[in-house]
């Protein structure tokens, strides 16, 4: 619970919130409430802005790069190379405006979570932008803030796509001691440029979805806590003000997919301690939507609500949040998989069972690109979960998959309709003489070379996940890789991320 105690003084002009780092007034009279945009509009900024040469996760330093370059060149942010990770890659900031209030934006402090800089990217050409009716939105901003941009701060991280840096620090529990490279460098940052606003951008895993729904949090929010008790002062009921109107945009795009990330207090966090050194600090986790592997879309989100976010800064127009709203946002709970199978006939000669099958994708990252690897994440009861993909597999029993008995000259010689066409045949593996073009490939199916394929035999925890679901000879559902196809629709839904065994 929230220690904080308010009164209300005389008329009502100010409110005063009591916590351990003092008092302090905050006059809600003083705000222009003029600029807000709304989704329609976002959306055709994001369009015009959005940076074509990030296209997916994976990006790595050399990329950044070169668009440091482009914005170098273009002379509206100021560009400084501020220092260089444990690996020798130089860390940028970008910064833009000569406003009296200071906002400090960082991303990716752990390498794969990458989302939020590609939304960063984008709002660089925004900023670069003119003469496209939003002129105002830019002197507003430029007036006001003084905005200091450190995308990538992993660059080391990044390049493997691994959470923490090339020292193996987890840079997001560094900063009380800053002994890292690069949690050092954010740290010194903070201090030198003393930020009223912090932003710290990050990506969670996907499987988180809004308590009581089957919906993946696509966004989840925190105002971090500066201390054990989870006070309120005025510089956390800031964030807390920010993210409701976060929340309300949000809302528009993605309707109850917003939660809340853990609250507990971490000293070891940026976040914790960003807002105890008075920055009002707001977590952006950026996490899952049905039909969004490359996170696209949500890094337009992102892009919508750090500019909204800047703009309310800019105006002041953030207070008009009664931040208590901030506490009807849900925390994240987690009860999703990527594929749950309901009610399969998983009898065997010993026993009858009839259960439900949970599945992840666990993804492995090859150079820019990745493939997926699926495994049975859970067995028995799963009523209290759900699946971004969710079946009903009543009447249906578990079939083994077979081994096509002609071999394929290579990859590239299978097309997906011809892929569907095995599976069909109760095929699920093919094998090929040689790998074809690339090492990854997007069938249906389990290419092997020269392993031996061995088809899933039985439901396992962590095993494998390359089988049927059929009824009397009639297979309905293909299992491949975690994947699942649906056989009657006989069509390719998915970009499946798969690779030649
Ligand atoms: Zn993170």
């Amino acid at each position: 619970m929230m220690k904080t105690n308010l009164y209300y003084i005389g008329l009502g002009a100010f409110i005063f919130f009591q916590s351990c780092t003092g008092m302090l007034p905050n006059d809600k009279s003083n705000f222009k409430d003029t600029m807000s945009l709304d989704t329609a509009q976002y959306n055709t900024l994001h369009k015009e802005y959005k940076e074509s040469r990030l296209v997916n996760r994976r990006f790595k330093h050399d990329d950044i790069e070169a668009l440091i370059s482009k914005h170098e060149e273009q002379g509206v942010l100021e560009v400084h190379e501020v220092g260089k990770s444990f690996e020798d890659r130089a860390i940028y900031k970008l910064q833009y405006g000569r406003g009296e209030k200071k906002v400090m934006l960082w991303s990716q402090m752990h390498g794969d979570e990458p989302t939020a800089t590609m939304a960063l990217f984008d709002l660089f050409n925004f900023l670069e932008g003119n003469a496209d009716g939003y002129d105002s939105i830019r002197t507003l901003l430029q007036e006001n803030l003084q905005l200091h941009f450190i995308p990538l701060l992993n660059p080391d991280g990044a390049e493997r796509y691994t959470r923490k840096n090339a020292q193996y620090i987890d840079l997001n529990r560094d900063a009380r001691e800053g002994e890292s490279v690069e949690g050092g460098l954010l740290r010194t940052l903070a201090k030198e440029i003393k930020p009223s606003y912090g932003f710290n951008l990050h990506d969670q895993m996907i499987y988180y979805n809004v308590p009581g729904t089957k919906n993946p949090v696509t966004i989840s929010v925190l105002a971090p806590a500066y201390n054990v008790e989870r006070e309120v002062n005025r510089v956390r009921k800031g964030a807390m003000q920010l993210i409701v109107g976060m929340n309300n945009l949000l809302q528009q795009y993605v309707p109850n997919a917003v939660a809340k990330y853990d609250d507990t207090y971490s000293p070891r966090g940026f976040g914790d301690n960003f807002q105890s050194w008075g920055a009002s600090t707001v977590l952006i986790e950026s996490g899952g939507l049905k039909g969004d592997p490359e996170k696209q879309e949500i890094r337009k989100f992102n892009f919508a609500i750090i500019l909204q976010a800047l703009i309310e800064i800019a105006e002041g127009s953030y207070q008009k949040y009664d931040y208590e709203d901030y506490n009807q946002i849900p925390f994240n709970t987690s009860q999703l998989h990527d594929l749950v199978i309901r009610n399969l006939d998983i009898s065997t000669d010993r026993a009858s069972l009839i259960t439900d099958i949970a599945i992840r994708r666990t993804e492995t990252t090859v150079g820019k690109d990745f493939f997926v690897r699926g495994h049975v994440e859970d067995i028995g009861d799963l009523a209290d979960f759900y699946g971004y993909d969710d079946i009903d597999a009543s009447g249906l029993s578990f079939v083994e998959g077979k081994t096509y008995p002609q071999v394929f000259e290579s990859v590239d010689m299978i097309s997906q309709d011809r892929a569907l066409e095995l599976l069909n045949q109760g095929y699920i593996a093919v094998k090929v003489n040689k790998q074809g073009a690339n090492v990854l490939h997007n069938l249906p199916l389990v290419i092997v070379t020269d392993t031996e394929f061995t088809a899933t035999t039985e439901i396992v925890p962590y095993g494998s996940s390359n089988f049927f679901l059929g009824s009397k000879g009639n297979l309905k559902y293909a299992i491949v890789n975690g994947y699942v196809i649906d056989l009657d629709s006989n069509t390719v839904e998915t970009l499946y991320k798969n690779r030649v065994i």
